[in-house]
Formats: C-alpha cells, sequence, structure tokens
C-alpha cells in the first residue's frame, strides 16, 4: 500500500465522531463536522442529525460513550496483538527492544511512546487458568467448573478475564482479511430473562473467527449510552410458506414499527456488579468493526456480509467508510441460506430505501436473499453467505448449553463467548494454499487427554 493509502487508511480509524453521514454514495459519508449537517432535530421524533447533501436522517449516537468503548478496545489490541499504539491508535509501530522482565517493547513512531506487550495470562493465575479451561472443554456438565468457582469467587473472575485476553491474543493474531461475515446473537446469562446481545464476524473463506464482542462493557457508561429495555416491532412471524425475499421484507417492516430504528429489544439485562454496563447494541456494533479496522481487516477492501439488522449497515459503513468511498468495499445483507447449486429465483424492492434484493433457490427449495448496499461485489452469488459466522454461533450456543454455562455471571458469560470462539477457531480444518483441507493439527486450546 502507498503512503497516500496508508495516510487515508489512518484518518479513518481515527473515528471518534459517530455523528455522520451513512449514505454510501453521498460526499459526506463518514466526514465529522460537514459544513452541510444540521444537529439535535426530530424528524420522526427521535433525535437525529441531518445530512443537507443527501437529506438522510440518522439517529444521533452518544460519542462520549462511544469513545470510552473505543479507548478500551484500542487498549486490548495495542497491548494483546502490538499491531496499534495504546495512546494514539496509529499502526505506525517498530521493535523497541526488551523490558527488564524480557516482554518485548515497541515505539509508536507517529507519538513516540513506549510499551510493552501484555502477556494475557499472569504468573499466579496460570494454574487456574488451566483449570478453568480443562473444566470447560472436558468437565462433564460443567460441573467442576461450578465447583472451581464457588471455590475460587474473585479469583475465579480474574481467571475467567486472562482467559478472554488469551482467546483474543489467539483471534487477533491471524492475517488480514478481505472478505467477512458478520452475525449477531444473544446469550442467556445468570437471572430471569438477562441476555447479552453479540456480533461475531469470520472470515468467509477460511471460516476463522476474526473478533467477537457483546454489550457488557467493563466500565460506567454515560446513561445516553447505556441499553435499556424498549418497545421493540413485535417479533417475525414466519410462516412456512415464506422464502428468504419474504423474510427480508418482514423485516424491513419490523424496522418501521421500531420506536427508533437503531434501538432492538434484548431482554431485562440487569447487572448486579456495578464496575459494568451494557452498552447500547448500536454503539457495540460500532466499536466491534472499529476493532476489525484496528486489526486491518479490510484495509485491502473486499465485502462485508451482514446478517438483517438495519444498524449493522450504519456501524460498518462508517468504521469503513473510506474503503466504500474508494471503491474498494462492498456491503450486503444476506437472509436464508443454500446450498452451492443455486438459481435466481425473485427480485424486488423493500424498505424505507427500497434496497433492491435478489432472491436465489437451491435444488431442494432452500432460498437466499440478499442485497447489495454500495460497493462493486466481488463476489459470487453462491458465495455470499452468513454461513461461517452462523455456524460459529452455533458452536458457541451449543457449547454453552452443554456445559450450563447461562447460571453464570455476565462478564463470566462474556469471557466463556470469547473463549469458545477461539476454540472454534483451533478446530477449524486447516485450509492448505492449493485448497486442501487438512485436519487441524494446531494446538488446541485445553486439549482433553
Ligand atoms: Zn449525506
Ligand atoms: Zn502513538
Amino acid at each position: 500500500m502507498d503512503r497516500i493509502a496508508r495516510f487515508s487508511f489512518f484518518v479513518a480509524i481515527q473515528m471518534l465522531d459517530l455523528n455522520v453521514c451513512k449514505s454510501g454514495r453521498c460526499k459526506n459519508l463518514g466526514v465529522p463536522n460537514a459544513k452541510e449537517y444540521e444537529y439535535n432535530i426530530r424528524p420522526l421524533g427521535f433525535l437525529a442529525m441531518r445530512c443537507g447533501v443527501c437529506s438522510a436522517t440518522p439517529p444521533m449516537l452518544d460519542n462520549e460513550s462511544y469513545g470510552l468503548m473505543r479507548n478500551h478496545w484500542q487498549q486490548q489490541v495495542a497491548l494483546l496483538s502490538g499491531k496499534r499504539c495504546p495512546d494514539c491508535g496509529s499502526h505506525s509501530i517498530k521493535r523497541f527492544g526488551q523490558s527488564s522482565n524480557g516482554k518485548q517493547r515497541l515505539q509508536c513512531k507517529a507519538c513516540q511512546k513506549t510499551f510493552s506487550m501484555r502477556t494475557p495470562v499472569m504468573k499466579g493465575q496460570q494454574q487456574l487458568v488451566e483449570q478453568i479451561k480443562n473444566a470447560l472443554f472436558c468437565g462433564e456438565e460443567g460441573e467442576s467448573l461450578i465447583r472451581l468457582a464457588a471455590e475460587k469467587g474473585v479469583h475465579f473472575d480474574r481467571a475467567c478475564e486472562q482467559l478472554k485476553r488469551q482467546a483474543q491474543e489467539s483471534m487477533w493474531r491471524g492475517e488480514p482479511s478481505k472478505f467477512m461475515a458478520s452475525t449477531v446473537f444473544t446469550l442467556p446469562y445468570k437471572g430471569k430473562g438477562n441476555q447479552l446481545w453479540g456480533i461475531i464476524t469470520t472470515d468467509i473463506e477460511s471460516g476463522r473467527v476474526l473478533h467477537i464482542s457483546t454489550s457488557l462493557v467493563p466500565m460506567v457508561l454515560p446513561e445516553s449510552g447505556q441499553y435499556q429495555p424498549c418497545a421493540d416491532a413485535p417479533p417475525l412471524v414466519v410462516e412456512i410458506s415464506d422464502s428468504a425475499i419474504d423474510l427480508a421484507q418482514k423485516q424491513e417492516q419490523r424496522f418501521l414499527l421500531r420506536q427508533q430504528f437503531d434501538r432492538c429489544d434484548f431482554g431485562v439485562a440487569s447487572l448486579g456488579s456495578n464496575k459494568h454496563s451494557h452498552a447500547l447494541p448500536v454503539l457495540t456494533a460500532h466499536a466491534h468493526f472499529a476493532v476489525l479496522n484496528m486489526l486491518n481487516h479490510g484495509d485491502d477492501g473486499g465485502a462485508h456480509l451482514l446478517s438483517h439488522e438495519v444498524f449493522l449497515r450504519g456501524a460498518c459503513i462508517t468504521q469503513f467508510s473510506n474503503q466504500v468511498k474508494n471503491q474498494q468495499m462492498s456491503l450486503a445483507y444476506v437472509v436464508g441460506e443454500t446450498d452451492g447449486n443455486i438459481r435466481l429465483s425473485n427480485v424486488r424492492k423493500l424498505g424505507w430505501w427500497q434496497n433492491h434484493w435478489q432472491e436465489f433457490r437451491d435444488s431442494s427449495g432452500a432460498s437466499k436473499a440478499f442485497s447489495v448496499l454500495c460497493g462493486n461485489m466481488d463476489l459470487a452469488p453462491e458465495a455470499i453467505s452468513l454461513i461461517t459466522a452462523k455456524q460459529a454461533v452455533s458452536f458457541i450456543e451449543q457449547n454453552m448449553s452443554k456445559l450450563n454455562l447461562a447460571q453464570f455471571t455476565a462478564s463470566r458469560v462474556d469471557s466463556f463467548a470469547a473463549v469458545l470462539a477461539a476454540r472454534y477457531n483451533h478446530e477449524l480444518p486447516v485450509v492448505e494454499p492449493n485448497g486442501l483441507r487438512m485436519e487441524s493439527d494446531a494446538q488446541h486450546i485445553g486439549v482433553c487427554l
């Protein structure tokens, strides 16, 4: 990549102001403080902004909360991957000897600050971390995990945090991805009706999980950035005869019935600890795509496939606005799944934005619909699929349920989700350069002997 492109990318990752235009073809896409903006207006009842160039009125977002979340992730990415400066976020980093305890030191070429890479698991916690891993992957119905948690109390929580860091370090280690799929999920935790809301992104070629985040953040956010249960649109009523494009149409109608496009409800989500909060899903999504950006995924463009949730488009296009503007990245919504042998069966314009949707069917009658939201899609219809992301979510859900993990607190469930995602990566078959799939010989996380 040449210097100019690097520089423009650097500007893109400094996305600190979310109140920008999010229209794919507008010159103000991703531009902060454009002169054509009007802030804090209420054209549809909720607080929004208007871009005078394209007339779009996206909801106002809480930059203060987002800034806190983004800083938290920037620190994690910097200290665990060494790919960013923890202070200024620059990717221009050089090696700078070793610290007195033998850790790699790095220096940021932009702000000159030096920092050491972090060891995910501290010396005093290694034994407990190993015990938890063994209980997670080899325990009978998770009973040993429950016993350990009861015995170790607060130390168990600290060990879970470190396990999560270890999982993140391994997920964030790989090569930058060009073609990504993201889907959303919820996971139950201790207490009636409590759920975490989350988002996961996979590389569609290798299937590996690149990043997973949930609404839980280890800080107290300002109230305007915190999730509150809200009146969502009534749930989808699915008929057996509904094809993928029918489901997409019903979902678009749901978005219009919401009090605010970017507010979804995921239950009570109460927290016992005052050290954590649930961020709004829309802010969680922005921070999630910002992390992918920090890890250089999509630097060289490509495609990002999204599950059909209205605010994922806004978050993804904002965080990758530079690549979208340069026509290097396309975004698409995907609904349904088919096998490889498909034919076009339907086209329709759907929703508030009248997006163009295409539906394909395979020989079994299964259908898949997608809508390319911006850019030139480099993928064939057969490859436009969320299957890699859905498989990772289903692995996590199955293990959560098998090990009865919903009885644990929100922060423990959040850690277990990351650990299971990393475990999923280690169980994936390795794809050789010639396209052959080999059985994984990677070192397993928590091998059961
Ligand atoms: Zn605009
Ligand atoms: Zn720096």
